[in-house]
């Protein structure tokens, strides 16, 4: 079932072939954790970074995320209790499951997002595969089915780096669409639909120096904001957050 949608237009032609692996160990390959975050999705989330994409969209932001090599590599269910507390600690609303491509561990994800949605919190998924691809493929495979059936909210669609989105938030590019899959999001969606909505990109500096960015905005957006906020490689400094407003035609 779809609720509300804002459905993207275009790319048709450049769509990619790929489809998921078969079921893994049941192990969740993981690369990164945020217990709280207000720049991958609606409201403060927590969020998570899946390791490994068949996807492999020509210009995607996260090319370190396609293999698997490297990963955290966990029983989704020490995880999934684990990140709970932590989201419902940090006065996250739920989680955001992004990568990396999720439905490429469909059945570990499905765990975690289950754990989320029995405390009460809502779920958010990202895939570089079609909504149209995913329920063709869940009639013959239960985890995919069983993951679609725990997210509240459906970004989807590969990233196609020509047709950029400047009126969205969440998403890079024009083909892409929003989708309410329950009806907690339904109402941002049609508004998403009927007016757009501004984007967000939170940059974290840890105290070792390492930066961290949440969100999504162009490399010329993302440069001018390091330097407005005068990062220096040999600098400690405190965790800083920083909000870029995309442009909004609205
Ligand atoms: S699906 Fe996402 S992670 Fe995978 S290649 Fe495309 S943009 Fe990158």
């Amino acid at each position: 079932m779809t609720v509300a949608e804002a459905v993207g237009r275009g790319g048709e032609q450049s769509l990619l072939g790929t489809a998921p692996p078969p079921p893994g160990d049941g192990a969740l390959r993981w690369s990164r954790f945020v217990p709280a975050t207000e720049a991958e999705g609606p409201g403060r989330r927590a969020a998570v970074w899946v390791q490994g994409c068949a996807v492999r969209c020509p210009g995607c932001f996260n090319p370190q995320l396609w293999a698997v090599r490297g990963a955290h590599s966990e029983a989704p269910g020490q995880l999934a209790d684990r990140w709970v507390a932590a989201a419902t600690a940090a006065g996250a609303r739920g989680i955001t499951l992004l990568g990396g491509e999720p439905f490429d561990q469909a059945g570990a994800l499905a765990v975690v997002a289950e754990a989320f949605r029995d405390a009460g919190l809502t779920v958010m998924t990202f895939s570089g595969y079609t909504l149209e691809r995913l329920r063709v493929w869940a009639a013959t495979r239960p985890d995919i089915a069983r993951l679609l059936a725990a997210t509240d909210l459906l970004c989807d669609g590969p990233y196609l780096r020509d047709l950029p989105d400047t009126t969205r938030p969440w998403i890079g590019s024009r083909n892409q669409s929003i989708r309410a899959l329950t009806p907690v999001y339904a109402d941002r969606v049609q508004a998403i639909a009927s007016a757009g909505g501004a984007d967000s990109l939170e940059v974290r500096i840890s105290r070792d120096g390492t930066v961290a960015v949440n969100g999504w905005a162009t490399d010329a957006a993302l440069a001018a904001l390091l330097d407005d906020l005068g990062i220096r490689a040999d600098r400690p400094s405190t965790v800083a957050v920083a909000t870029l407003e995309k442009e909004n035609p609205s």
